[in-house]
């Protein structure tokens, strides 16, 4: 055994057997994507990124009853309510932490007005050196209520000091700030 192992070290047995596998993959289909230009196909029972949603007049839907928040299993959602000045029940604090969240969906069904909804959409996008070498950078989308693209909020910097990571101290507060800008224009209830 060890003199096979020997003649096999010197024949460098190990590293023409990892180029044989090289080789067989690379005539094989592609399974890897440009994300986010590329993206592979979404099941039809997708759970993505949150929209609270309006009536087509602008009326809020929700009616701050709670019950999404209180079926939330993760302990995602956080609802403050007041009464509005034509003495209805209104949110004044719609908050949902999606670092908490496991997109269940349980809020989308427990609601009775269909205020609360997951879209289709989702994702942070992030590269690191590309197509500017040494240059990192993170896009978070920014939803309309009905849960449609809007807008992207991009943030840059240097690889010597930008934080890459998903949870980063880049990443965290970007995802804050589009939610954030999301409120401001009217898309979600005010914080
Ligand atoms: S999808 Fe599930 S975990 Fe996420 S906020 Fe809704 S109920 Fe909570
Ligand atoms: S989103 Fe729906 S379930 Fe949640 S508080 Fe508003 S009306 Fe109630």
């Amino acid at each position: 055994m060890a003199v096979r192992d020997t003649i096999k070290t010197f024949a460098l047995w190990e590293l023409f057997k990892g180029l044989g596998v090289t080789l067989r993959s690379l005539f094989r289909r592609k399974i890897t994507i440009n994300y986010p230009e590329e993206k592979t196909p979404q099941s039809v029972r997708f759970r993505g990124l949150h929209a609270l949603r309006r009536y087509p007049n602008g009326e809020e839907r929700c009616i701050a009853c709670k019950l999404c928040e209180a079926v939330c299993p993760a302990l995602a959602i956080t609802i403050d309510s007041d009464v509005a000045v034509d003495g209805t029940r209104r949110t004044t604090r719609y908050d949902i932490d999606l670092f908490k969240c496991i997109y269940c969906g349980f809020c989308e069904e427990a609601c009775p007005v269909d205020a609360i909804v997951e879209t289709r959409r989702h994702g942070l996008s992030r590269t690191i050196g590309h197509p500017i070498p040494g240059i990192n950078a993170f896009c978070a989308p920014v939803f309309d209520s009905a849960g449609n693209l809007v807008l992207g909020i991009t943030a840059m910097g240097p690889e010597a000091t930008f934080d890459n990571e998903w949870n980063g101290k880049v990443a965290a507060p970007l995802r804050a700030c589009a939610l954030e800008v999301s409120r401001r224009l009217g898309y979600l209830e005010a914080a």
